[in-house]
């Protein structure tokens, strides 16, 4: 069949893509070739699983009612959730959609353009041809160079895996990067498992919160335990630290037995490829947000690459599956002319 779309990556945002082709665009699922190594549900499901959202399941279920989506409904929507559950609601919900698509279970390795097709190499050594490209391929939280062993941020946010690390009655001492929604998940679970905490915050202000008018600031379980670390940092197991103050960091590190950095994420792009040029740069993939292109015919979405919002000068990128949806949608017009 010609003209077919190909979803690189099956995480929250090409499911919500694959929604958006074959709900609002009424596009044949067997022109839908989907690639991915696991098809389980991405990230949501394979590292954030046990995470409460900073969602509201309401705000989730909203979301995929926009692309035609029904969200089993819950006992107390304005709550959020384990995000298992949303995971396995989105796979759920989309499942039947894509029934009838082209599967392959293998990583993108290239995407190259050339004669108006987008040549699509695998991991397996296949090479697949499509005319419109989707790429989603996730994210990886980003790491500094701290010089102390580090402990992964997923297996931080789970408190049984972090207390892998942490065995009951060590003295340990963590120096957790980041004070946004995981950093500060992570800090009350160091706590728990037993060790002490250096938290360390970029700029003045040691937390945001969303309640005051913060875009993207710290709300639900994260805003609870930051107002308790402000009052009396969690019982005195948790230090704020300033980035910036490089003696205090230098000393939170020589203390540390572990670092975590829960400081935002980078992405793995495969190469792209457009008339024998590579694409990438030192900055990464020449991505517009306000049109989610890449290239000619390649879109890009979610975390790998989102939506972004300037506000007072500060530009604030926006990860969640409403904004998922958002971007999306906000494309349709584009979209629609090139199918
Ligand atoms: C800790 C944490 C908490 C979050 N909490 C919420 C929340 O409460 N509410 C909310 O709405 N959002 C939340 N998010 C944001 C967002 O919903 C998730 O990050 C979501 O998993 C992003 O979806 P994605 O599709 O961009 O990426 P992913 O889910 O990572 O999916 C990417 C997929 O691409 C595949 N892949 C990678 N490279 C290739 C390749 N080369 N070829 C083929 N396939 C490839 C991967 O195997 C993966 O399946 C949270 C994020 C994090 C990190």
């Amino acid at each position: 069949m010609a003209n077919k779309i190909a979803l690189i990556g099956y995480g929250a945002a090409n499911m919500l893509f694959a929604a958006y082709l074959i709900n609002k665009e009424r596009v044949d699922p067997r022109r839908i070739i989907i690639i991915d190594p696991y098809h389980d549900g991405g990230a949501l499901l394979r590292q954030w699983a046990c995470v409460r959202s900073n969602t509201t399941y309401r705000q989730f279920a909203d979301a995929l009612r926009q692309l035609d989506l029904e969200a089993p409904s819950v006992e107390q929507p304005e709550e959020p959730t384990p995000l298992q559950q949303i995971a396995h609601a989105l796979v759920t919900a989309v499942r039947p959609l894509v029934e009838r698509t082209d599967k392959y279970f293998a990583k993108v390795t290239e995407c190259r353009l050339a004669d108006g097709q987008w040549r699509i190499r695998l991991s397996t050594g296949q090479t697949l041809q499509a005319a419109i490209c989707s790429l989603a391929p996730g994210a990886e939280p980003r790491i500094l160079q701290t010089g102390v062993p580090q402990i992964p941020l997923a297996t931080a946010l789970h408190l049984p895996s972090l207390q892998n690390y942490i065995c009951p009655g060590s003295t340990k001492h963590v120096a957790v990067f980041g004070t946004a929604h995981s950093g500060t998940l992570i800090a009350e679970n160091v706590v728990a498992a037993g060790a002490t905490c250096s938290l360390v915050h970029l700029g003045p202000q040691p937390f945001l919160f969303a309640s005051e008018g913060a875009y993207d600031g710290v709300k639900q379980d994260a805003e609870r335990i930051a107002r308790s670390i402000l009052a009396d940092g969690l019982g005195g197991k948790v230090t704020l630290v300033q980035y910036e103050q490089a003696l205090d960091v230098h000393a939170a590190l020589c203390r540390a037995d572990y670092a975590v950095c829960a400081c935002g994420f980078e992405t793995a792009a495969p190469s792209i490829i457009v008339d024998d040029r590579p694409l990438e740069t030192l900055k990464g993939l020449p991505y517009n947000p306000a049109t989610a292109e890449i290239a000619p015919r390649l879109f890009g979405w979610g975390i790998a690459f989102p939506s972004k919002t300037t506000i007072d000068n500060r530009t604030y990128v926006d990860v969640s599956i409403p904004s998922f949806t958002a971007h999306i949608l906000a494309q349709q017009e584009r979209i629609h002319g090139i199918l």
